[in-house]
């Protein structure tokens, strides 16, 4: 009965229940930025709380940072950056339009090799759109430069950071200074990121300001195997906590050819999304090649000393790199569920289409959705003071527009786990109705008894 549907869908209902908006719409929108809406936003921080929590707070071997957006320029030069960050680009000479090659490669099921300097077999390659010629490729740096100052000269060059390793890189030494670590241990950040993009495509998985989550996990370099291992079963871990079938999931071993030249090894993590199997996130071996370009590069000491061999050396890195956008499409892809022909037998709409939004409780934007039966001011003052209580401790919706029956379409379409209906009879007997968003039992529940029903349903 159930069935997951069109990516369009998803689209519109984000816009139209308040997850995701094109960005500048009232300007004519400005192509692939949106901005996240007040469900979005709780989406997207339970998200990212939920991350930290997994990632920092609850292990002892992690600690955060928050670096700047845009650092020293010389950053970018040591990582490879202003030389390297580049995509293929290539022209129809009859639409105009313009492709990554690699991508068109990718849609031939032609694996492009990393190596960009070489020529590529391009095996008759035509536009996707008309079929014209194509011309060849040109590498285009994908960093976004901006001018720091009043004067716009090569001297006040700099940039919106590509990636947010770049700050954690630079800040190991002071990391490790202040915090007085030991290997192994990794520094996480959260925070944005750009590219100027050649394409954007599908929604939010593709923009050129996008917000990520990144480790940069230290070690000995002997040990490097035994880590990657443990953080690839990790990954697969907060996969699953969010929400994503693991049929869904595909665990692609990037080949030597393929990968960038200073990785060992390194694994894209894939998801079938309704628009094709496309990378959620990344984890790479890469080896102390980050560090010693920064030691090169500013000249510091970024070594290690063992303090019980006193063995000085360069540590070792891997990184389990995410998208925070690509992970809130691929949760909202995951929880997006349509009835035919709907499944209560008690409303007026039990003949229609239902869509259940099935989020994990933890990320659902709204926990609780408080529905008093009638605009009756007893019913309302009541309702009112139910909903105050429970927003103490929750994320909680008042509604009193419609009938009862649309109201729970609602909650259904935004992924609320639980409704609480306030009735007449609740003036008598001071118990209200709990509805499941999942098998949409009811419960009644006496209302001095709702915290500590929420507490066990929550926890
Ligand atoms: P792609 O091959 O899709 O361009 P990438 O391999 O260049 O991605 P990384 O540099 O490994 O991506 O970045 C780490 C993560 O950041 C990606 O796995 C993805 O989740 C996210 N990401 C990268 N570029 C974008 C973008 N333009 N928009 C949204 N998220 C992005």
């Amino acid at each position: 009965m159930e069935q997951s549907n069109s990516f369009d869908k998803i689209v519109n209902l984000a816009k139209q229940r308040g997850f995701i908006y094109p960005s500048s719409e009232i300007y004519g929108g400005l192509s692939a930025a949106y901005d996240y809406g007040p469900l979005g936003v709780e989406l997207k921080n339970n998200i990212k709380q939920a991350w930290w929590k997994m990632f920092v707070t609850s292990r002892a071997d992690m600690v955060g940072l928050d670096s700047a957006i845009i650092m020293n320029p010389k950053i970018w030069e040591a990582s490879g950056h202003v030389e390297n960050f580049s995509d293929p680009l290539v022209d129809c000479k009859s639409c105009h339009k313009r492709f990554r090659e690699d991508h068109l490669l990718e849609n031939k099921g032609i694996q492009p090799e990393y190596d960009k300097t070489k020529p590529r077999d391009r095996k008759g390659l035509k536009c996707p759109d008309c079929g014209g010629e194509l011309t060849p490729a040109r590498q285009f740096n994908l960093m976004l430069k901006t001018f720091l100052g009043p004067l716009e000269d090569s001297a006040s060059v700099a940039y919106l950071r590509p990636e947010t390793a770049g700050g954690i890189f630079v800040n190991f030494k002071n990391v490790l200074d202040s915090m007085r670590l030991r290997l192994p241990f990794g520094i996480a950040q959260i925070g944005k990121a750009f590219r100027n993009e050649i394409t954007t495509e599908n929604f939010i998985f593709r923009t050129r300001e996008f917000e990520q989550f990144e480790i940069e996990y230290f070690v000995k370099p002997e040990d490097w195997e035994q880590h990657f291992s443990e953080w690839q079963k990790v990954m697969k871990q907060w996969c699953l906590f969010l929400g994503l079938a693991q049929d869904d999931l595909v665990e692609h071993e990037i080949g030597p050819k393929d990968r960038a030249f200073y990785s060992k090894r390194t694994i894209d993590f894939e998801y079938k999304f309704p628009f094709g199997q496309k990378e959620l996130f990344g984890l790479a071996y890469r080896t102390d090649y980050d560090l010693t370009q920064h030691q090169k590069f500013s000249g510091q000491d970024l070594s290690y000393t063992d303090p019980i061999t006193k063995e000085k050396f360069t540590p070792h890195v891997i990184e389990p790199s995410l998208g925070v956008d690509r992970t809130v499409l691929a949760v909202l892809c995951a929880a997006y569920t349509e009835i035919e022909g709907g499944r209560s037998t008690t409303t007026e709409s039990n003949k229609e289409k239902e869509v259940v939004l099935r989020l994990p409780y933890a990320l659902a934007p709204i926990k609780i959705a408080v529905l008093p039966l009638s605009k009756k001011e007893h019913l309302s003052e009541l309702s009112r003071s139910i909903l105050m209580e429970l927003k103490k401790k929750w994320v909680v919706m008042y509604d009193e527009t419609a009938s009862i029956g649309k109201r729970y379409r609602r909650q259904d379409e935004i992924g609320t786990p639980y409704c609480v209906t306030i009735d007449f009879e609740s003036l008598e007997d001071h118990k209200v109705t709990v509805r499941d968003r999942d098998t949409m039992q009811q419960d009644r529940v006496a209302i001095d008894d709702l915290e500590s029903y929420f507490n066990t349903k929550f926890n």
